[in-house]
């Protein structure tokens, strides 16, 4: 097992972590990644917002 994620493997992690709950070794990983680079930490980021507006927009949804 590679102890390091690349940030292919931590986005791909990233996105994963969409649609189904990752492992505790995934999760440790990918923060260990995280704390490391300032790129996939502000891919992160986005991802979440994206998800959470996904999430304003569903439940607001069809409301126009
Ligand atoms: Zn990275």
């Amino acid at each position: 097992m590679r102890f390091f994620y690349t940030c292919k493997q931590a986005h791909q992690m990233l996105s994963e972590g969409m649609d189904r709950q990752l492992s505790v070794a995934e999760r440790a990983q990918l923060k260990l990644h995280l704390s490391m680079c300032r790129s996939c930490t502000n891919f992160s980021g986005q991802m979440r917002l994206l998800r959470e507006a996904m999430k304003k927009m569903s439940k607001d949804g069809g409301n126009e």
